[in-house]
């Protein structure tokens, strides 16, 4: 996460107590360079080095306190404050994205959505209103040509996909989810 993680672990915790009838003994959270546009500018250069580098001796920490029988309760206050705001609308957030003369039409903003959200009608995304507004689509094109209109906007706030993540990762992994949604 970027700044809060605590509703995605609620949410985590939820699906596990449904499915398999128990819960989290205890969740952990690793700070990563922020790449929700309308809350950070994704770090670049040494800082966003930093952020992964600690990130990565996080893990370490977490694997040890795993290995050694950490238990902890997820935290109730942030999902409280956040998350029912941050949910309402989302959905139709995907009317809020456009393009920039610099949209090749390539269609990658298409197949790296997990909500199967955009279509590409005469070279161009249409996005739909089912989106989770996870910005993939926003950060999977290099000429920044999608933008995401609130607030001030988004022209010139960068871009940011983790260095080990390519685009045909997330490719294949949206495909993944689009295939579980629709079965
Ligand atoms: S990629 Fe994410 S943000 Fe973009 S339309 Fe799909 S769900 Fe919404």
């Amino acid at each position: 996460m970027g700044g809060v993680g605590i509703s995605a672990l609620h949410q985590l915790n939820g699906i596990i107590r449904e499915r398999r009838g128990r819960e989290l003994d205890a969740a952990f959270t690793v700070l990563m360079p922020g790449n929700f546009p309308l809350l950070s500018r994704p770090p670049k250069g040494r800082r966003r080095g930093e952020i992964l580098m600690t990130a990565d001796e996080r893990l370490g920490e977490i694997a040890e306190a795993i290995g050694g029988g950490h238990t902890a309760p997820i935290s109730r206050l942030m999902k409280a404050l956040t998350y029912g705001m941050f949910t309402r609308g989302v959905q139709a957030s995907g009317k809020r994205f456009s393009v920039l003369g610099a949209c090749t039409g390539c269609g990658t903003c298409a197949n790296v959505c997990p909500a199967g959200n955009i279509d590409i009608v005469d070279d161009r995304p249409v996005w739909a209103r089912q989106c989770e507004l996870c910005c993939a689509c926003f950060h999977s094109r290099p000429a920044e040509a999608i933008q995401l209109n609130v607030l001030l906007g988004t022209e010139g706030r960068g871009r940011y996909r983790h260095p080990d993540v390519t685009v045909a990762d997330m490719e294949r992994q949206a495909g993944r989810n689009r295939t579980r949604r629709a079965g």
